[in-house]
């Protein structure tokens, strides 16, 4: 069974479900295809209408969804719904500005006349992650389909109902059949869907691994693809931060879903001044979190997603530590029903020891002590990642003169990892490449057509 609903906190099966067949596969990117042609002749009012309404239906039922996302995967109830309002805020964001991100625009040739103009491309293939479970089928969903593309969507095997749960939504709203797809479909299928010349780009969010396969098949076909991949941000605390307030933001930062983020702070990189105070505040506040029922909402230590991510992350954890790491806090399983990982802080992790170039993808913390600011910098750039970081600081402009030199794609001053739907969000070197969210976002899969003017009138130039 390759779909499969679990629930991290009580180790039971919710619900499996099969995977497709290649007939019932082929049917989907037929639908897919054939939507296409209609639905880019829609008007960006047209596209809106449906947009704007699956924004609505999700806003209106926010727990119904958040409750499937905290049965599936475990993340904290007030998480979950955070993540529900998040994605209908961004398809609603969608919905009203993308006629203004694709307008035509004006270009200056020294003759004539000449502009650029934006047109959909096709069905796009959507390959996600299931640690958030619908704020990443909202980032491809909202732009893409307001770009008049359709799009098939292959949800991790461990969320399959938060998968058809947000596929019903765009039925529920009104949307033509093969407007967006969910599939339940293999490896293997999905590359056959990559290599499907119906299919015009590839879209991932998902680890390493998976971004070097799906990206090189996409390769070979010569489509155009994007990549959101992992990351192993470094949060950097300068002599002068404000430690009152930075401690919460490092608990939240590495903590939030059970630290199971792409862009959570990982490697934490404190200037020596200060690093003995921000070390012992670090710890007592991940001490005092409390794990328990991800559905109340008194928890604040959740369950990781599934049983094999917390072995894998102890087995990483115990990797680490025969290599010369230490163990400041945590680093076993917590001895309670459900895939509960103690909050962890590791240090005296070495350049020759693997972890110090690993993503954790849990409550994992590596602590690193640095002589200086310039050392901090030195050391967040020393990764094969290049996502996001923060740093902290009551100087602004210093903060903001570190972040220029930060080698990652994004960059927060006294803030951890934080999106909007306004503001791009990927990364460079490992973690991927291309950009979801805002402006940017939209204009991965488009068509920029030039169209030139000639007088002629005017002499042959
Ligand atoms: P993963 O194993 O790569 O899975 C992500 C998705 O890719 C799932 O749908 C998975 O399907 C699919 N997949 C994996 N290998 C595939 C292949 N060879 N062919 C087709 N589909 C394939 O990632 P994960 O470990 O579950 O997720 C965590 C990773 O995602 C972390 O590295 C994290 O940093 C990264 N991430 C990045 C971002 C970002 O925006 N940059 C956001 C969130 C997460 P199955 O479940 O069926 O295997």
């Amino acid at each position: 069974m390759e779909y499969e609903s679990v629930n991290p906190f009580t180790g039971k099966t919710v619900k499996t479900f099969n995977a497709f067949t290649d007939s019932q596969l082929e049917a989907k990117i037929a639908k897919a295809a054939s939507c296409y042609e209609t639905w880019r002749t829609k008007s960006y009012a047209q596209r809106a209408v449906i947009v704007a309404k699956a924004a609505q239906l999700m806003h209106a039922d926010v727990d119904k969804f958040a409750k499937h996302a905290t049965i599936e995967m475990g993340k904290l109830i007030n998480e979950s719904r955070g993540e529900v309002n998040f994605s209908a805020n961004i398809l609603a964001y969608y919905a009203k500005n993308s006629e203004r991100f694709l307008a035509p625009v004006k270009l200056h040739p020294e003759h004539g006349e000449a502009h650029m103009e934006s047109s959909p491309i096709g069905v796009i293939f959507c390959v996600e992650p299931w640690n958030f479970p619908y704020y990443q089928l909202a980032r491809v969903a909202g732009p893409h389909l307001m770009a008049g593309n359709t799009i098939l969507v292959k949800h991790a095997g461990c969320v399959p109902q938060c998968a058809i749960e947000f596929e019903q939504l765009w039925i529920d709203a009104g949307a033509p059949e093969g407007l967006y797809t969910n599939l339940l479909i293999s490896h293997e299928q999905s590359d056959k869907v990559i290599d499907d010349p119906r299919v015009k780009g590839v879209a991932l969010t998902g680890s390493v691994a998976a971004g070097r396969s799906i990206s090189s098949r996409a390769g070979t076909n010569l489509k155009v693809s994007s990549m959101e991949l992992g990351g192993s941000d470094a949060f950097i605390v300068l002599e002068d931060a404000d430690l009152e307030k930075t401690i919460p933001w490092a608990v939240w930062g590495r903590m939030y879903n059970a630290g199971q983020t792409c862009c959570a702070s990982k490697r934490f990189i404190v200037v020596d001044e200060i690093a003995d105070k921000f070390l012992a505040k670090f710890k007592s506040a991940l001490e005092a979190l409390k794990p328990g029922d991800p559905m109340d909402e008194t928890t604040t230590h959740g369950p990781l997603s599934t049983e094999s991510a917390l072995t894998d992350l102890l087995k990483q954890v115990d990797a680490a530590v025969a290599k010369g790491a230490k163990v400041a806090l945590g680093g076993k399983r917590i001895d309670r029903e459900g895939a509960f990982m103690e909050a962890t802080i590791l240090t005296d992790v070495k350049p020759d020891n693997p972890a110090f170039r690993d993503e954790f993808f849990g409550p994992v913390a590596m602590f690193f002590r640095v002589k200086d600011e310039a050392a901090a910098i030195a050391l967040a750039n020393d990764s094969d990642f290049g996502l996001g970081g923060s740093v902290f600081t009551k100087d602004i402009a210093r903060g903001k003169r570190v972040a220029t030199q930060v080698e990652t794609g994004m960059m927060f001053i006294n803030n951890i990892d934080w999106s909007d739907a306004e503001l791009p969000f990927g990364g460079i070197k490992d973690s991927g490449y291309g950009r979801e969210l805002g402006n940017m976002g939209i204009q991965e899969f488009v068509n920029k057509k030039l169209v030139r003017t000639h007088d002629m009138a005017a002499p042959l130039v």
